[in-house]
């Protein structure tokens, strides 16, 4: 299938990030979230890393303004109906995936590949929300999505192998390395490492050592580029305890069950990053 235009859903750290690869990829790029600030927000970020790169001489002034002008803005869900691919990076939640998933169901055309960038939901129970479940697939990326390689290709249960290489042949124009995994809780990337951010939150809450410690021993001790509450700040709290409430109930097992301090930040409002606290309080 010829992939021409890609609409992203959610205009937050991820699909901005997204629509800013996309575009630099030659892609054309709506990009949808509810508010006109939140579009105007995520337009922002793309325009801050695209003038970095110019700074860098990475990109000439020209060649910004051609991906910026590849870039739309839309407050619209009916705009689904002009993309050839949909990529949902909405907040990781099942309920609101499966309601933008059955809605985009009725307004994309018929031959339009859904894809969820979900970080641990499972993609066969987002496609069930609609009536083309073998048009659906996970195309998780990593953040910060315009530095990292990696995207998790996730295959539904009913998910076509021509839809899989559609969305490996995309991936692959993004100048970025697919790599298929099973619909499970978490697939690879979070049911590893997830588990390892809640011990490390676990560690904090049972006071065997302060949180720059913690950071410091998985920095030096296991030669990660930062340690793991830095990590958990920078991917979103709110996110981390998704997935880690994704695991504890798709695996059913109390290995997963997330650390009461995580639930206790998120309900504080304290979501790392991007609400300028989280375990670290950010300017
Ligand atoms: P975020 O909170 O930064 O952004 C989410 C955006 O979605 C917000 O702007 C919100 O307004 C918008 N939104 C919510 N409901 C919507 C709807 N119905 N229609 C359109 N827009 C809607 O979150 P994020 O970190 O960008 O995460 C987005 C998705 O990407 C989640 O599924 C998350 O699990 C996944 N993900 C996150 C990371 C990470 O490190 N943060 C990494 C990989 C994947």
């Amino acid at each position: 299938m010829n992939v021409q235009t890609i609409m992203v859903i959610g205009a937050g750290q991820m699909g901005s990030g997204i629509a800013q690869v996309c575009a630099q990829a030659g892609f054309n790029v709506i990009l949808n979230d509810l508010k006109r600030e939140f579009t105007d927000r995520g337009m922002g970020i793309i325009l801050k890393n695209l003038s970095r790169q110019v700074e860098k001489g990475k990109l000439t002034t020209e060649q910004k303004d051609e991906i910026i002008s590849r870039l739309t803005l839309s407050t619209d869900l009916q705009d689904a109906n002009k993309a050839d691919l949909i990529i949902e990076a909405a907040v990781e939640n099942l309920d609101v995936k499966m309601k933008i998933f059955s809605q985009l169901d009725q307004i994309a055309s018929p031959g339009a590949i859904l894809a969820s960038n979900t970080s641990s939901l499972p993609i066969t129970e987002i496609a069930a929300a609609t009536s083309r479940p073998e048009k659906v697939i996970g195309m998780h990326f990593m953040n910060p999505v315009p530095v990292m390689k990696l995207v998790e290709i996730i295959r539904g249960l009913a998910t076509t192998d021509e839809v899989y290489e559609t969305i490996e042949a995309v991936t692959k124009r993004l100048a970025k390395v697919p790599v298929e995994v099973n619909d499970f809780p978490g697939f690879v990337s979070n049911r590893v490492l997830m588990p390892m951010i809640n011990e490390a939150i676990f560690t904090l809450y049972e006071g065997v050592a302060s949180k720059e410690a913690i950071d410091e021993v998985m920095k030096l001790g296991m030669n990660h580029p930062m340690g793991p509450l830095t990590l958990a700040d920078f991917i979103g709290l709110d996110t981390c305890l998704y997935i880690m409430e994704t695991l504890h109930e798709g695996f059913g097992d109390d290995k997963y069950r997330p650390c009461p301090l995580l639930r206790k930040y998120v309900k504080a409002g304290w979501l790392g990053r991007k609400s300028g606290r989280g375990f670290y309080v950010y300017e």
